[in-house]
């Protein structure tokens, strides 16, 4: 896509800080590598230069930046605030480029300075504030929310560590700190003057206050500070640009002085580090019991500090407490940040005197709860003397809230105590614990799972007696990915042929994608089609060869998988298919077979052996099969390090087929495969998540669909599932297990994927070989769809063609209609009275 904005002016005079055109960024490249850096061009390295263009970009995002402030002050306009304890944003100087449509300004203008745009883009270190999926999409939120207009904040924590990364070494995960910060981040503007105190422990005591009105006091063991840090979000090709704003936490000032004072200076300096200990680090997914205080800590702490600056904002637009629920709408994606129902409930009752029953009524207008997980281990509680320590007035508050709607549950249903019992806030099964997704549900106004499945197994299961209690409260809204980022940024090929097929506006007008079906017969542009996917599998090819050391044929089928590794997601069910044909080439190396380059990628939980387990098993295949001379170079396996969104970049627009092959039912949506289908690739997966939703748009001849519905899953399991019944029924599936198990992948130990190979013998928790069978004969079915270039081309021109419902800005288009009753502002950049 062109460019939209001016070029530069014939006299070159375009004002300092803002111009679009080539001379005006030249000369602030410049201005800002000499004054705000204090480099030296001739000498300049290229993080130099990375430096001095992301500065130029900052300063055009800033006038933008003060007149959406400006306008959402000014205009009343309601606000959507998305509280999320992850954004996994990416890097931002190429997202920002595009969005301010100043991208091949910004590469002339580097040119003439001598220095290469791609260079400088790929210096960029990635802020890993999040985990996988869930941190993703509320970056992608984020951005359609600009795109679209929307007046909007995000609010979030600024990691001082985010997500490790990974390194191989011997075939096993190694985490290595992540170092986001180290060389500064170009974005970020931090904010003293905007920062909350938070409390932490002590005690409460009931009082009498000066009007003679009961009330409770909360004196804190200690108080932390949260300072804003905020970085612009500029929509693409407007003028809104939105604020994510993540909090710091430092330590209060008159703590450290009135220690110091007193001459206890190290008391002053644990203070200091005790505070900033808060905002240090992202904590791993999948992580059992560890760090469970400090996480606790850091919610309470981002919760707190965004509803002060939401209460702070009401004032500063003239508004008063009762309007709260009009002015603001907050989003909590997943029970990361539902202490916001009680900590709302807090800040209106006790520090302003708002009666409970009003105070409820605004909570509960203006909260909504995002589910994301139906796994049971995933569901977030916490032990009550943790709670109490840690938050006791918070805990007083749930207590009350509890007892006034297990009332209402009570009159529901008269001598009900056992529903009385599950749906308590409190899990009194065993050791006393805080039902996070309870609270959440019983302080929103609205609950939505992230995909149609999802969303109904979410009222059948976890949620059931909430949904029974108030149905109208329960809706869909399927996740979406945006294509700013996953299409015209990381395909620059794919962008180019859409903008000359069907015109520029498809990238946010997403559903235009479908005009592509009356060409997917058409054999030149399926040959500049396949041509666009070829240069993009050389451009992975390129990157595995120097990560790994391997090389792979960009000619062969390429099969990805990449997600975080989790047992539900099922990376050693592609692993078996692997050593399936590996066996099957060892006792008949003439055997014709379609050849494919296996991808995997993706980050474990330092504790999670079995995942970590997994990775090994895959380096070691990737070892024995891509040096086994029998194999041919017919199959290659490869383990990429380090998945994030940087190299997802040009991971999914390389891709052939998308492994989407979780257990049906433990997948809320999945957001790779949408990554994956916008790019053209086919994919293999289960009736799991948006799969679904993703076979109904591209239709089933155009998706290899195996293995047990959601719903055969769990009556096989209350069967009584027998794993070792199905090994006893197929050949191929016994000798890959025991290959696996007698140590053919780890140079000849027999004991080191015993753990794996028992628990899918014995226990096999995700039904891996229950789908084994049906896995194998579909990708069987793949094999041979390959073999047909034209219909495997055609196939892949309708999965981009229907790929328009998985755009970002349609899953924010339904949170604002359905959801928050939020309409787009329009910002102009004239200067306001
Ligand atoms: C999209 C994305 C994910 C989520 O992938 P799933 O396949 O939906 O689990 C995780 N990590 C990164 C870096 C992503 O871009």
């Amino acid at each position: 896509m062109t460019d939209t904005l001016p070029l530069k002016s014939p006299s070159g005079a375009e004002p300092a800080r803002s111009g679009p055109g080539v001379a005006a960024l030249q000369r602030d490249i410049v201005d800002n590598l000499i004054c705000l850096q204090g480099r030296y061009p001739e000498i300049a390295t290229p993080h130099d230069w990375y430096m001095a263009l992301a500065y130029t970009v900052r300063d055009r995002m800033m006038t933008r930046r003060v007149a959406t402030t400006y306008a959402y002050v000014a205009r009343g306009a309601k606000i959507a605030c998305y509280l999320s304890a992850e954004f996994l944003i990416g890097p931002q100087l190429g997202n920002n480029l595009i969005n301010l449509g100043i991208g091949t300004n910004a590469r002339d203008a580097l040119q003439a300075l001598d220095v290469d745009l791609d260079t400088v883009l790929a210096i960029e270190e990635e802020p890993g504030l999040g985990n996988g999926g869930l941190g993703r999409l509320a970056a992608c939120y984020i951005d359609s929310l600009s795109t679209l207009e929307i007046p909007a904040i995000g609010y979030g924590i600024r990691y001082e560590f985010g997500i490790f990364d990974q390194e191989i070494r011997d075939g096993w995960q190694v985490e290595v700190t992540d170092k986001w910060l180290q060389k500064g981040n170009p974005w970020e503007i931090l904010r003293p003057d905007v920062a909350f105190y938070v409390n932490f422990g002590g005690h409460t005591e009931n009082v009498t206050d000066a009007q003679g009105r009961f009330c409770v006091r909360w004196t804190p063991a200690y108080t932390v500070k949260g300072v804003a840090c905020d970085t612009p979000m500029p929509g693409f090709r407007v003028n809104t640009c939105n604020t994510l704003r993540l909090w710091k936490s430092e330590a209060v000032e008159s703590f450290n002085l009135q220690d110091f004072n007193a001459g206890d200076y190290y008391e002053a300096v644990h203070e200091k580090v005790r505070s900033e200990t808060l905002s240090k680090v992202l904590y791993p997914n999948d992580e059992p019991e560890a760090g469970k205080r400090l996480r606790l800590a850091q919610q309470y702490f981002f919760v707190s500090c965004s509803l002060q600056d939401m209460l702070r904002l009401l004032a500063l637009k003239g508004e008063p407490i009762s309007r709260f629920a009009d002015v603001f709408t907050a989003q909590l994606n997943d029970t990361h940040p539902s202490i916001a129902v009680a900590e709302l409930m807090r800040l209106l009752v006790d520090e302003r005197q708002v009666p409970w029953d009003e105070a409820w009524e605004i909570t509960r207008r203006s909260l909504a709860y995002t589910n994301h997980t139906l796994l049971p281990e995933a569901l977030e509680t916490w032990g009550l003397p943790l709670f109490q320590n840690l938050l006791p007035r918070l805990l007083e508050i749930i207590y009350e809230i509890n007892r006034r709607f297990l009332e209402e549950v009570r009159q529901r249903y008269p001598g009900d105590d056992e529903r009385v019992a599950r749906m308590s806030l409190i899990d009194e099964t065993g050791a006393k614990r805080v039902r996070m997704a309870h609270l959440a549900t019983i302080g929103s106004h609205a609950v939505n799972g992230v995909a149609a499945l999802h969303s109904e197994l979410l009222k059948q299961t976890v949620l059931r007696d909430f949904a029974e209690l108030w149905p109208e409260r329960f809706l869909n809204v399927t996740n979406g990915v945006t294509p700013r980022r996953f299409m015209m940024l990381s395909n620059p090929g794919l962008a180019t042929l859409l903008d000359e097929t069907i015109g520029e506006g498809w990238v946010t007008d997403l559903a235009r994608l479908r005009k592509l079906d009356g060409h997917a017969d058409d054999i030149a542009f399926q040959d500049r089609w396949r041509s666009i996917k070829q240069t993009n599998k050389e451009r992975l090819a390129a990157r595995i060869s120097s990560a790994t050391g391997i090389v792979v044929d960009p000619a062969a089928l390429f099969d990805i998988q990449v997600k975080r590794i989790h047992e539900y997601k099922r990376q050693h069910l592609n692993a078996l298919f692997i050593v399936t044909l590996y066996l099957r080439l060892r006792r008949n190396p003439q055997l014709a077979l379609t050849p494919r380059c296996f991808v995997f990628g993706g980050k474990a939980a330092p504790g999670y052996a079995m995942a970590r387990l997994i990775i090994r098993l895959i380096n070691g295949i990737a070892e024995v099969v891509n040096n086994d001379p029998a194999v041919g170079g017919r199959l290659k396996v490869v383990f990429f390090p380090d998945f994030n969104v940087k190299n997802a970049h040009f991971i999914y627009p390389a891709a052939d087929l998308s492994e989407q092959i979780s257990t049906a039912g433990k997948e809320a949506s999945g957001t790779g495969n949408m990554k994956f289908m916008m790019n053209g690739a086919l994919t293999i997966g289960t009736l799991d998540g948006a799969n679904v939703e993703i076979r109904d748009e591209v239709g089933d001849e155009n998706f290899f669909l195996f293995g047990l519905t959601a719903d055969e899953v769990e009556r096989v399991k209350r069967a009584g599932y027998r794993p070792i019944e199905y090994v006893n029924a197929n050949e191929e599936l016994r000798e890959a297990l025991d290959l696996i198990a007698g140590g053919c992948f780890s140079r000849g130990d027999a004991g080191m994927f015993r753990p794996l190979v028992d628990n899918l013998l014995h226990v096999d928790p995700f039904l891996v070989l229950a789908d084994y069978a049906a896995y194998v004969a579909r990708q069987e079915d793949v094999s041979v769809a390959w073999q047909n270039t034209r219909r495997w081309t055609r196939m892949s021109i309708l999965n981009t063609a229907y790929a328009g419902k998985f755009s970002s800005d349609r899953a924010i288009s339904e949170y604002c209609e359905r959801i928050w009753n939020i309409r787009p502002v329009k910002i102009s950049l004239e200067r306001q009275p």
